[in-house]
């Protein structure tokens, strides 16, 4: 009798902790923290900085040089902002591309570490933890906190899915991109590598001369890091 007693509380005690179990592991990923860059290191990193699931920047961190889009190029909302010099980049492209009648618009750029772990949180809600993570960065983990990246949809096309890489504007980005300094960085190739489904509408800017030898290189952002080293 007593130990049957016993065996029901213990089940009382080892019973909740196996149903949120899933949950913790999901907060302790999240907040896991293989390599954080100081402030400095960032600062010196330029436009060739490494930013993602591993490579996380510090708390609170925010970019120099942010300018604000809204009167350069095609917004999807007020008040978006991106480094200077990737704006004037892009705005170079915006102009080329509608030149070849083709209506860009600028759909997200920077972000505030608050919003991406927002966006972070409501995904893992959404989808799941192990497919929320490579759909969402965690928060000090997405390049759109360093300024520097840069959603580019179209007005025919105004889903961040994998069918934009079809349409005439989804292919005419991945073929110029990299002449206005922008590279494709979740390629459809890599998904081992940088642990994201493929974005086609995701672009990062690291300037002309990197991004035309990234490209020709047919690595990610990673692998040629990893080689220059
Ligand atoms: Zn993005």
């Amino acid at each position: 009798m007593y130990s049957k007693i016993y065996l029901i509380r213990c089940l009382a005690l080892v019973l909740p902790l196996l149903l949120i179990a899933p949950l913790s592991y999901a907060q302790t990923y999240s907040e896991k923290n293989p390599y954080i860059y100081s402030v400095e290191e960032v600062e010196k990193g330029g436009f060739m900085l490494l930013v993602n699931k591993a490579y996380r920047l510090p708390e609170g961190y925010v970019p120099k040089g942010l300018q604000n889009a809204n009167n350069r190029v095609r917004c999807e909302k007020e008040n978006m902002f991106l480094n200077e010099t990737a704006l004037d980049y892009l705005e170079q492209m915006f102009i080329a591309a509608k030149k070849e009648g083709i209506d860009l618009i600028f759909f997200d750029g920077w972000r505030e570490e608050a919003l991406q772990r927002k966006y972070y949180n409501n995904k893992i809600a959404e989808r799941g933890h192990s497919l929320a993570t490579s759909l969402v960065a965690p928060p000090r983990g997405s390049e759109h906190e360093l300024g520097l990246a840069a959603d580019i949809l179209s007005t025919l096309h105004r889903m961040r899915d994998g069918h934009f890489a079809a349409t005439t504007t989804g292919k005419w980005l991945i073929a110029n991109c990299w002449k206005y300094g922008f590279i494709i960085r979740y390629p459809q190739n890599k998904i081992e590598i940088t642990r994201f489904l493929f974005e086609p509408w995701h672009y990062r800017f690291v300037g002309v001369e990197e991004a035309t030898k990234i490209t020709a290189s047919g690595l990610c952002l990673e692998e040629y890091l990893a080689k220059m080293r």
